[in-house]
């Protein structure tokens, strides 16, 4: 395990706070409205809400909820809503600061018109196509637009023109006037405002014309008072505009507070999934997966219903830390951080995926007392270290269940489970031996006999019993839909180009296996929602979607150990 050292931003603040100077630790969360959150967003949303909270007396951290919802032909409510609940389940609470890009338009409309007046901005009538030609590349300089000589009153009254929806979408644009000659692409003239009639889910048709992400972004940091607006890597070479436009606003004392910083780090990006939104998009529309919370993905929504914590993830983000470098993380640490934290709380249960029925006779083949179908109460408890979760009693009868692969017929050496002639103890019952195996006409096994002992817990081979192995009672079990999942994608990178193919070609076949397995009489009471482990098996989470009364559904959250390479 890494050891737990401040990360490179932690490190600024904490040179800026010793600079002095009332510095504040503001951050936002601003995500748009366009689908549901992943695991990378929680990332960020960890890092930045985790930062307000460490430097809340420090530097009157806060943290706000942003929606940057510029571009409404993709945004919607829905998405909205759902994100907001996703925030608040991994725990981060913005209290009341929770804001909308598109609560600015009007004031980051007065802000483009004082930039035009002062020669900043001019409107261009360049087709998309034509900007791009306009644009040159990293090796050569772009040319100027033929209208950015345009009087800044002449680009002033289009401007407000296109607002008022004079002009169909793409006649024109209005751009910052930066450099053409630039090496930095991004202060080429960039786009601030382009015209789009369309319908927005919180503006309504007020607008015709939506900002830029770089116009939008920096200017609602600063309308908001954030201080650190930490950003993914590639907006690196976004940074000379997000402070190119706050400059020309501090020259027009337009800012009406401190100026934020933004700050780059690493994007998280974990084995075996992808994690870009339109790619996620596309596996539920093309129906890969059952929809957004389908437990595969790599969604909050499909994490939460997976079994994951709110907990675990913000363990994990920690653990991980906060890279200047991108690199890929290995799903394992997301794994093991809902391990440790379900091995500590979840109760303990037993279940049978696979089953095989064995009868139990009395040492040496003969009947087995049992009466009321009674042969032993068997008191389990429901965790091996915490007693106060107490303990249950489960009624061995004359038949059981057990794993079918906890069998074998011609076993190596090693193998401590069940054998012909061999011993197992069945978990909080005893010892038993195998004394007969039944099979079909086909020779498939269908049924052990083994001998049992109420009277002791011996060992009745006269040598060691060294496995131990789990069991249902065969006449109350119960049966319950299990799921078991694998890795989505077979490869650690789908996204790797590879000639002729796509991410989708790397898809598992066999990442969803769906069983009806014999699970304890206790367990048909499960509530949704329930985190329990099976022993042996993993930790599995009670389906809140698809469980009824008396009949859960367990969704497999994780394996006890990590168990992928085998
Ligand atoms: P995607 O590319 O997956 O669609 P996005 O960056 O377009 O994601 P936004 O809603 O704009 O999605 O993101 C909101 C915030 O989450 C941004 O600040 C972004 O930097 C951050 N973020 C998105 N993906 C990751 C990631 N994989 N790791 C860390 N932070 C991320
Ligand atoms: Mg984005
Ligand atoms: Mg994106």
């Amino acid at each position: 395990e890494k050891p737990a050292s401040r990360n490179f931003i932690q490190q600024q603040i904490d040179a800026d706070l010793k600079a002095g100077g009332g510095v504040r630790v503001h951050t936002r969360f601003p995500p748009e409205p366009n689908g549901y959150l992943h695991i990378g967003h929680a990332k960020s949303i960890c890092l930045n809400s985790g930062l307000a909270s460490e430097y809340a007396e420090l530097a009157q951290g806060r943290f706000n909820l942003r929606f940057d919802d510029t571009n409404p032909a993709k945004e919607e409510q829905e998405y909205v809503d759902a994100i907001m609940d996703d925030v608040r389940w991994l725990g981060a609470d913005w209290q009341d600061r929770l804001f909308y890009t598109s609560d600015y338009f009007e004031t980051l409309y007065g802000w483009a018109v004082a930039l035009i007046e002062a020669g900043h901005a001019y409107v261009c009538d360049l087709t998309a196509e034509e900007m791009r030609e306009h644009r040159g590349t990293l090796t050569e300089p772009g040319k100027e637009s033929p209208f950015r000589t345009r009087t800044a009153a002449e680009s002033a009254k289009l401007f407000q023109e296109m607002r008022e929806g004079k002009h169909p979408d793409g006649a024109m644009t209005l751009r910052a006037k930066i450099d053409m000659a630039s090496p930095n692409i991004n202060l080429r003239d960039p786009v601030m405002y382009r015209i789009k009639h369309a319908h927005h889910q919180r503006s309504g048709d007020a607008w015709s014309i939506y900002p830029s992400y770089d116009w939008a972004h920096g200017q609602s940091d600063a309308i908001e008072g954030i201080t650190y607006s930490i950003c993914t890597l590639e907006f690196n070479n976004h940074r000379p505009l997000y402070d190119w436009f706050l400059d020309r606003l501090a020259e027009l004392e337009l800012l009406p507070k401190g100026r934020p910083r933004q700050i780059e780090f690493a994007r998280l990006n974990l084995t075996y999934t992808v994690m870009s939104k339109r790619k996620l998009l596309q596996l539920v529309q093309e129906k890969h997966v059952a929809g957004w919370d389908d437990p595969r993905m790599p969604t909050i929504r499909g994490l939460r219903r997976r079994g994951y914590t709110g907990e675990s993830i913000r363990a994990f983000c920690e653990r991980i830390g906060v890279a200047k470098q991108n690199s890929m993380i290995d799903l394992v640490w997301l794994e093991d951080a809902l391990r440790e934290e379900l091995n500590e709380s979840a109760p303990r249960r037993m279940a049978v995926l696979r089953p095989l029925k064995v009868t139990l006779t009395g040492p040496g083949g003969a009947a087995l007392e049992a009466p009321g179908g009674v042969v032993k109460e068997c008191k389990l408890a429901n965790h091996p270290q915490k007693p106060e979760l107490g303990e249950r009693t489960i009624v061995l009868g004359t038949e059981l269940y057990v794993e079918a692969d906890d069998f074998m017929e011609d076993a190596p050496g090693k193998f401590f489970r069940l054998k012909p002639g061999g011993a197992v103890r069945l978990r909080g019952a005893g010892v038993v031996v195998c004394d007969e195996v039944i099979k079909d006409a086909t020779g498939a096994v269908v049924e052990l006999r083994c001998s049992f002992d109420p009277d002791t817990n011996a060992k009745p081979t006269g040598k060691k019993v060294k496995g131990t192995i789990h069991w249902v009672p065969a006449g109350t079990a119960v049966d319950a839909e299990v799921r078991l999942y694998d890795h989505l994608f077979r490869v650690e990178n789908p996204d790797k180009a590879e000639e002729g193919k796509t991410f989708l070609d790397h898809l598992n076949p066999d990442s969803l296996e769906t069983l009806t397995a014999k699970v304890e009489p206790a367990l048909a009471d499960a509530e949704p929602g329930e985190r329990l482990q099976f022993e042996r098996l993993g930790y599995f989470y009670v389906d809140p979607k698809d469980s009824a009364p008396g009949a859960p559904v367990f969704n497999r959250a994780v394996t006890l150990r990590d168990t992928w390479g085998k």
